[in-house]
């Protein structure tokens, strides 16, 4: 049965608050999954399963996978798709209250079709907190992508982008039309990767998106004035090479690195 038939015989109605626009096009599903590219030692985890048809792929290439819906009815459904795979295990939960702890080792890969309401804050919290996480395949709202995978200087650059690209190497990978969801949504949707790099500064990484996040809240100001309430040695960052006199949409997140370490040098 396709997703769409799927939805029209089941008693689903998509709940907007939830952000459920769910994916049809099992084109697009085989398309994503092939980015995975995980090893079978490699764990998946899926955020927002919807009526499974990324997680039924993923379960057929013999992945083991994590799955946390919000959604009662929805995991409902799940459990009957699902339950001729014993590798499968479905958490009924909101994916921002989950005890990543739970993640246990060795190295996990986050599939998701991402829910729009908070997509952008648990990919963020995800990438800082959740070092287990390696890989990410996933889908967001194109403006999201843009402002993510984001050159320095561009006016898509922001603390979304120093954050994302400080931790991971994000990559563009295809758009995915709205005709490709039942329901259609507003916008169009962008396939991500980013894999995180190895991070051995972990507190010079926390310290750059702290002062990247406070010279964003005031963009317009050059780093002397909006970063004055830190503990930056102006003098000092001749020396390293940054003009106290830019802003912040002009100094690149290994830049905003270079300040943090200097930071922390001094402190
Ligand atoms: N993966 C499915 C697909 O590709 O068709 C569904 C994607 S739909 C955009 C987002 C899914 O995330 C929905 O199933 C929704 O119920 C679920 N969801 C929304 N907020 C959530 C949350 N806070 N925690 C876990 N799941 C959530």
């Amino acid at each position: 049965m396709s997703e769409a038939d799927w939805i029209s015989k089941s008693s689903i109605k998509p709940k907007k608050r939830l952000s459920q626009n769910f994916l049809i096009d099992q084109n697009i599903a085989k398309k994503i999954i092939r980015l995975v590219q995980g090893q079978l030692a490699d764990r998946i985890l899926e955020i927002g399963p919807g009526l499974g048809i990324l997680t039924e792929l993923l379960l057929e290439e013999q992945y083991r996978v994590r799955a946390i819906e919000i959604d009662k009815d929805l995991v409902g459904s799940l459990n009957n798709r699902l339950n001729t795979y014993p590798q499968i295990e479905l958490v009924h939960q909101d994916a921002m209250d989950y005890n990543y702890n739970n993640l246990e080792g060795p190295l996990w890969i986050l599939v998701s079709n991402l829910p729009y309401n908070v997509g952008t804050r648990l990919l963020v919290n995800l990438m800082i907190e959740v070092p287990v996480i390696h890989r990410y395949v996933v889908m967001v709202q194109k403006e999201v992508a843009e402002r993510i995978t984001a050159k320095t200087g561009s006016r898509e650059y922001g603390a979304l982008s120093v954050a994302s690209q400080l931790f991971t190497k994000p990559k563009k990978q295809f758009d995915v039309h709205k005709n490709s969801f039942i329901p259609r949504p507003e916008v169009t949707s962008t396939v991500l990767t980013l894999q995180r790099e190895e991070i051995l500064d972990e507190a010079e990484r926390l310290e750059a998106l702290n002062l990247a996040k406070t010279a964003f809240q005031q963009r317009r100001k050059t780093i002397k004035k909006s970063l004055s309430s830190e503990q930056v040695n102006f003098d000092r960052l001749r020396d390293i090479g940054i003009n106290e006199k830019s802003r912040a949409e002009e100094l690149t997140p290994e830049q905003y690195l270079l300040i943090a370490n200097m930071v922390l040098d001094e402190t």
